[in-house]
């Protein structure tokens, strides 16, 4: 059989890319994998023909030379007759029946065959890849006043930091790294597998230097070839005034340091506000409740009314009655995202008064026994109402 170019068996033009090479391979293995096309001798060979493409294609070194060679760059015996199979048929043929008797599940063999390759493929299994540090999240507790104002607070955190004793390359001062003798510093190592579609061979990661293609011979002390080490840092954090209970503020950058020269993460304060003992917030609005007397009310009063800013006189109207809410524009809490404060909102109740003595009571009967219904308009209402109810009228 004529050996067809790598690249039209898995369907694919010339300068495809990686991705589209997996993908390609991918389909093109399941399509003519023999659990799937049992005693078809044709999809045999075209999963062989499929898994040797990708062999070379998948791999940089190989496609490169076989872009530029052809077979002849990757297959040293091209031209000399002999496929790569080896030491003849009935050898071969063993191999199969042997994988096939074993009742070797497909699903095992695509976890062989992608495992590797496939999930720890890209960008990210690079380890020396630079690495951004990871986010810390801290949690502060301000008083309610200190959210209202704003206010800076240092803030004391333990961070990932890159090793002074080292500089991050994990070796001990005055040494270094050196190339893996395992994998010659590739982070790589071909694996070669016998399987009952014969030899295959897959990229794996280097297990003797993790990937990084350095190992270290002697560590550092201080950082045990980690590269990094534990600090503890004082940060400065500034609470704009108007802060509320459960916002985070994010600090770009003062997070754990990243890997390889990577940037850091960033600091992440949450903020829990401490109740008043006077003052409720409802958004940026301020809620206060100030109870009156019954003559305060009754009369009118200049009252003193506590504010986030200070006490602050107030005129209350006469005949104000209890649970009257009073709106002062502007003194409640800075807006966060644009200019202006909320409103203070002060609710009003009115005290009974009570001990009262003889002369006290005899007082104040003698000012009710003044009173007309035009004086409880409420209450005048209120009887209205259910002296229609019990007649009838409504
Ligand atoms: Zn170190
Ligand atoms: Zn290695």
């Amino acid at each position: 059989m004529e050996k067809r170019d790598y690249y039209e068996v898995l369907g694919l033009q010339k300068g495809a890319s990686e991705a589209e090479i997996k993908k390609a391979y991918r389909q093109m293995a399941k399509k003519y994998h023999p659990d799937l096309n049992p005693d078809n001798p044709e999809a045999e060979a075209k999963f062989k023909e499929v898994n040797e493409a990708n062999d070379v294609l998948s791999d940089p070194e190989k496609k490169a030379r076989y872009d530029q060679f052809g077979f002849a760059g990757v297959d040293p015996s091209y031209g000399a007759g002999a496929g790569s199979g080896g030491s003849g048929g009935f050898g071969g043929f063993g191999g199969f029946s042997g994988g096939f008797s074993g009742g070797v599940d497909l699903g095992d063999i695509f976890d062989n065959i992608f495992g590797g390759g496939f999930t720890s493929g890209g960008s990210r299994s690079n380890p020396n890849a630079p690495r951004r540090g990871s986010d810390i999240v801290v949690s502060l507790s301000i008083s309610f006043m200190e959210a209202c104002k704003g206010i800076t607070h240092d803030i004391e955190i333990n961070r990932v930091e890159v090793c002074d004793e080292c500089g991050g390359s994990g070796a001990k001062k005055g040494t270094s790294a050196k190339t893996c003798p395992d994998c010659h510093g590739a982070g790589k190592v071909n694996v070669r597998q016998q399987t009952m579609f014969g030899m295959m061979q897959t990229t794996k990661t280097c297990t003797k230097c993790g990937g990084k293609g350095k190992v270290i011979d002697t560590p550092c002390p201080t950082c045990g070839g980690s590269g990094v080490s534990q600090k503890k840092a004082t940060i400065s954090v500034n609470i704009p005034a108007g802060i509320n209970d459960g916002q985070t503020i994010r600090l770009a950058g003062k997070g754990n340091a990243g890997t390889n020269g990577g940037s850091r993460g960033d600091l992440k304060v949450r903020i829990s506000v401490r109740q008043d003992k006077v003052f409720e917030r409802d958004g940026d609005n301020i809620l206060v409740e100030v109870p009156l007397t019954y003559t305060q009310a009754a009369l009118g009063a200049e009252i003193d009314i506590p504010t986030i800013d200070g006490s602050m006189k107030y005129t209350i109207p006469a005949g104000t009655q209890p649970g009257k809410v009073f709106t002062i524009r502007g003194k409640g809490v800075q807006h966060c995202q644009r200019n202006g404060r909320g409103d203070e909102l002060v609710t009003v109740s009115i005290e009974v008064p009570t001990n009262l003595n003889k002369k006290q009571k005899d007082a104040l009967q003698a000012f009710e026994d003044t009173l007309e219904d035009n004086n409880y308009s409420r209450r005048t209402n209120f009887f209205e109402k259910i002296k229609d109810l019990f007649s009838g009228k409504q």
